[in-house]
């Protein structure tokens, strides 16, 4: 299987979602590479008619299946603003272009890649590895990784009797040229969104003869007193993540961040958080919990005060936080001010642990290029891993590939891109965690 050529095939098949049309193109181009290596496969499709792909290499049943999780959907473009075609899948100047090389469509074919080398080896697997390339990410994954956890969890690996499942799929790439060293997260956990509506009632009236109780006016201040970041704090992997940062960087920087990773850290994040979230990227966003407000709706007519006044929150949590607790206080400062607050949503799991299968991805990241250092990490957005880790796999998110600020940049954006070198280094490190991982 030459793996660049087929990855410029599967950027070439769009698969935009929403709607997702395209993505059973991409799952039996897939599927057919993984077959003709000696794979079994099928395809698997959700109720609204959203297919996925699950292939297998046979194993023992006594180890936890290893499970390849990408998605075979892409978020759309603004095509005028791509420098070359973003469905093109050209090569250029050693770069392969287009929607999806890093998100995800790149890694999909890195776990091919591992899969194949598996099957073609000598060795007996000493535990089934299962492919799965599901529809529907980008949309919230309620018809391709959610679904099928939720309907089929026995196509996923978890089978009773039989020890929950171990995934890799996206979540963190290498970064370079932001510190002196480069470093290579493996994502162990994610923020767990709660999702919550806000309900607040007035007198309506005329707006020459305004009542006191207003309904815009008492919602502005009930969103004013529950949002933002909520009291710092380290987690204990973002605690973990500061000390391999020391590592990284060099001066001041470094002992910042010593200071973080160390006892006086709980003291000090109170006073360099701010700044955190302001200059230092995603880490920033990983040391409270956050309310943001995200829809307001009130009145129809500028002459006329409304008699309701509704908005919505994406609150954010820390793994280790309690969603009931947060919600509570939500809730009683809710009441004090005469507002209702319903729940709408939440989703979440548990930090994965980290065993034998971290250890050999901390191996191998150690031996890409710029040799980066591994450390676990947490992301403050979502992946289809959640849907694993809730119940009760071990799940990291793992992309052998290291890339500067600007190409990173380029994910969910503009002129979206993979170095072939790359791609082709991360291709063999994939082979070598998944043959040695079961093996
Ligand atoms: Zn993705």
């Amino acid at each position: 299987m030459d793996t660049v050529e087929l990855l410029q095939d599967l950027v070439r098949m769009p698969s935009i979602n929403p709607p997702g049309d395209g993505e059973g193109q991409v799952a039996e181009r897939l599927r057919d590479e993984l077959v003709a290596g000696g794979l079994s496969a099928e395809m698997v499709t959700s109720p609204a008619g959203r297919p996925s792909l699950i292939a297998r290499v046979p194993g023992p049943d006594d180890r936890p299946p290893l499970v390849l999780l990408s998605h075979t959907d892409v978020v759309p473009v603004e095509p005028d603003r791509w420098r070359h075609d973003p469905f093109g899948g050209e090569r250029l100047d050693g770069e392969v272009w287009g929607r999806g090389t890093l998100d995800m469509k790149g890694i999909a074919v890195m776990h091919a890649a591992g899969a194949l080398a598996l099957a073609a080896g000598e060795r007996e697997p000493t535990r089934e590895v299962i492919v799965v390339a599901v529809a529907d990410e980008e949309a919230g994954g309620d018809e391709g990784a959610g679904w099928l956890v939720r309907a089929h969890p026995e196509r996923v690996g978890f089978r009773d009797g039989r020890p929950a499942p171990e995934v890799l799929g996206e979540g963190g790439f290498g970064l370079s040229g932001i510190l002196p060293r480069a470093i290579m997260p493996i994502v162990t956990g994610e923020k767990a969104p709660l999702r919550f509506r806000a309900r607040a009632t007035g007198t309506s009236g005329h707006g020459s003869m305004p009542p006191d109780d207003q309904a815009i006016r008492r919602m502005g201040r009930f969103v004013e007193s529950v949002s933002g970041p909520g009291r710092a704090r380290i987690h204990p992997v973002v605690r973990a993540q500061f000390a391999v940062l020391a590592e990284a960087a060099e001066g001041r920087q470094a002992r910042l961040f010593r200071l973080l990773a160390g006892p006086a850290g709980d003291l000090a994040v109170h006073a360099v958080a701010h700044r955190l979230r302001d200059r230092a990227g995603v880490i920033g966003h990983l040391l409270a919990d956050t309310i943001t407000p995200t829809e307001v709706h009130a009145g129809y007519k500028n002459n006329v005060v409304p008699g309701l006044a509704e908005a919505s929150f994406d609150a954010r949590l820390l793994p280790d936080s309690d969603a009931d607790d947060v919600l509570g206080s939500v809730r009683r400062l809710g009441r004090r001010q005469g507002i209702e607050v319903e729940e709408t949503a939440r989703a979440g799991g548990p930090t994965s642990g980290r065993g034998a299968l971290f250890r050999l991805l901390e191996e191998v990241s150690r031996k890409l290029t710029e040799a980066p250092l591994p450390t676990a990490s947490l992301t403050p957005g979502v992946t289809d891993l959640r849907f694993f880790r809730a119940r009760g796999a071990t799940a990291y998110g793992w992309a052998p590939l290291v890339l500067g600020p600007e190409l990173l940049a380029t994910f969910h954006g503009t002129d979206e891109r993979i170095p072939v070198s790359g791609f082709l280094a991360a291709c063999e490190a994939m082979r070598e965690v998944v043959v040695r991982a079961a093996s």
